[in-house]
C-alpha cells in the first residue's frame, strides 16, 4: 500500500489516464477525488471505486471551480497529499491558420488549468507537504507539425513546474511533470487514425502505443514517498521514442 493514509485530488480523472490513476491510487490505499467536466462518468467512477473515492465538478480554466474541489476535499477527507494536474486537450493549431480563440482555448485548459491546480491546492497541501505531479508531454520536450497551442502549453507546463518546485520547497511538497509519448486514450484515437498510430509507434524502442497504465504507474512512483529525493525533474514514458529510431 504506497499511498496509505495519503489524499490525491486529480483533474481530468473521469476517463483516460486520470481514471487510470485514480483506480490505481485508491488499489494503494488512498482516498481520491476525482475532479472533470464530464460529470456522468466521474460520478460513476467515484461510486465504483467506493468510500474512499469522491467526485467534483471541476472545469480547470475555473478558479472558484478549483476553490470549491480544494475545499470538498479537505471536508470530506480532511487533508491533501498529492495534485495531479492530468486534464487536457489535443487539437490541431497550425502557425499559418489557427485562430487566436482556438489557440487560446488550449492555452487555458492545457496552460492556465496546471497553473490554477497548483495555486488553490498548495494551502491545503502544506499541511502535511506531498507531491504535486504536472502532465505535460513529449509535446513539452520538443516540437510536434501543426500542434503550435499543445506544443507551447506543454513546454510551459515543464517550466512551471520547476518554479513551483523551488516556490514549494519549503513546505516539503515535491512537483514534477511527467511526459507521456503515443498513449491509447480517447484523445489519440479521436485525432489518429489507426494506420498513424501504427506509423508513429513503429519508430519508438518499444513498438506499441503506450497504455493509461504504463503512464499511472509512473505517477504512482511521484506521488508516492519512493520519489522522495525527486524533484522539479522530468519524467519521460514514451516507449524510446525520444531516444532516437532503432
Ligand atoms: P482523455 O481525453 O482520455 O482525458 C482527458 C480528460 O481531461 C477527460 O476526462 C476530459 O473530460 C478532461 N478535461 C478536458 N477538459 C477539461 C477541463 N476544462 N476541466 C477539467 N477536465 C477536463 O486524454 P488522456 O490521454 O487521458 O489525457 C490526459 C493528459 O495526458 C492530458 O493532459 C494530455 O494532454 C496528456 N497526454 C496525453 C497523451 C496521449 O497520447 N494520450 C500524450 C501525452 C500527454
Amino acid at each position: 500500500m504506497r499511498l496509505a493514509g495519503k489524499v490525491a485530488l486529480i483533474s481530468g480523472a473521469a476517463k483516460g489516464q486520470g481514471e487510470a490513476e485514480a483506480r490505481l491510487f485508491v488499489s494503494e490505499g488512498a482516498r481520491v477525488v476525482i475532479g472533470d467536466v464530464l460529470q456522468d462518468e466521474g460520478r460513476q467512477l467515484a461510486a465504483a471505486l467506493g468510500p474512499g473515492a469522491a467526485f467534483v465538478p471541476l472545469d480547470v480554466r475555473r478558479e472558484e471551480d478549483w476553490a470549491a474541489a480544494v475545499a470538498e476535499t479537505g471536508r470530506r477527507f480532511g487533508r491533501l497529499d498529492i495534485l495531479v494536474n492530468n486534464a487536457g486537450i489535443f487539437h490541431k493549431t497550425p502557425s499559418e491558420s489557427a485562430s487566436a480563440a482556438d489557440y487560446m482555448r488550449i492555452i487555458e485548459i492545457n496552460q492556465l488549468g496546471v497553473f490554477l491546480g497548483m495555486k488553490h491546492a498548495v494551502g491545503l497541501m502544506k499541511q502535511t507537504g506531498g507531491s504535486i505531479v504536472n502532465i505535460s508531454s513529449i509535446a513539452g520536450l520538443r516540437g510536434a507539425p501543426n500542434y503550435a497551442a499543445y506544443v507551447a502549453s506543454k513546454f510551459a507546463v515543464r517550466g512551471m513546474t520547476k518554479v513551483a518546485a523551488i516556490d514549494f520547497a519549503a513546505y516539503n511538497i515535491r512537483v514534477n511533470s511527467v511526459h507521456p509519448g503515443l498513449i491509447d486514450t480517447d484523445m489519440i484515437r479521436a485525432e489518429r487514425s489507426p494506420e498513424s498510430i501504427r506509423n508513429f509507434t513503429s519508430t519508438q524502442l518499444v513498438d506499441r502505443p503506450g497504455t493509461a497504465q504504463d503512464v499511472a504507474s509512473l505517477v504512482l512512483f511521484l506521488a508516492s514517498d519512493e520519489s522522495a529525493f525527486c524533484t522539479g525533474a522530468e519524467f519521460v514514458c514514451d516507449g524510446g521514442l525520444m531516444t532516437g529510431s532503432r
